[in-house]
């Protein structure tokens, strides 16, 4: 499952359907016990929660929580290409130090229509792959931060980025080959 991507901001008649659990209260329940899971024990504790209440149901579940979380805020786009701004150079991000953890490379929902500058990227998966690949966390990969670009704003690898607000030396060439040689959008 891909988990990435604001876990927190759900309603429970988004993933769970009706009538499992019949009333209001226990779906509230059930979810708030599937997001403390999730927080202190990850995905596998999270399916563990889901299976353990739901039984036969716990796939159809997953499934719909797997979509959902891989989609996009902005436009609901499941699996988004997730594209970067013409001409900027990975290695040389530089994020303002006082809003560390935050913001990251900024990259824009290739169908949301506030990006102005979109250019080159790759979709939401591929990205928390890659994080996975190069020993970063696929739950900072990709993180949903319109308050920093407007709708559709995405932040990347925010455990790539140094202490002095660059990238980290040992990813940045290797993020910034691998999403320019992703997704050519010509504008
Ligand atoms: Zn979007």
């Amino acid at each position: 499952m891909a988990l990435a991507l604001g876990f927190e901001s759900f309603e429970p008649d988004e993933l769970i359907p009706l009538g499992l659990p019949a009333d209001d209260v226990a779906r509230k329940a059930l979810l708030k016990a599937a997001r403390e899971a999730y927080e202190e024990g990850g995905e596998e504790a999270l399916e563990r929660v889901i299976r353990d209440n739901l039984g036969e149901h716990a796939d159809e579940v997953l499934n719909k929580l797997d979509e959902t979380l891989s989609s996009c805020p902005g436009c609901g786009q499941p699996n988004p290409q997730i594209l970067r701004s013409r001409g900027a150079i990975a290695a040389k991000q530089h994020i303002d130090p006082t809003n560390l953890g935050k913001d990251g490379i900024s990259a824009w929902c290739s169908n949301c229509t506030a990006d102005s500058g979109r250019f080159w990227g790759r979709s939401a998966a591929e990205i928390q792959e890659f994080a996975r690949q190069i020993g970063l966390d696929s739950n900072k990969a990709l993180v949903y931060t319109p308050q920093y670009g407007g709708t559709g704003h995405w932040s990347l690898f925010l455990d790539a980025i140094g202490p002095d607000g660059y990238l980290l030396p040992q990813y940045a060439d290797l993020i910034d080959e691998f999403l320019r040689t992703g997704i050519p959008v010509k504008r």
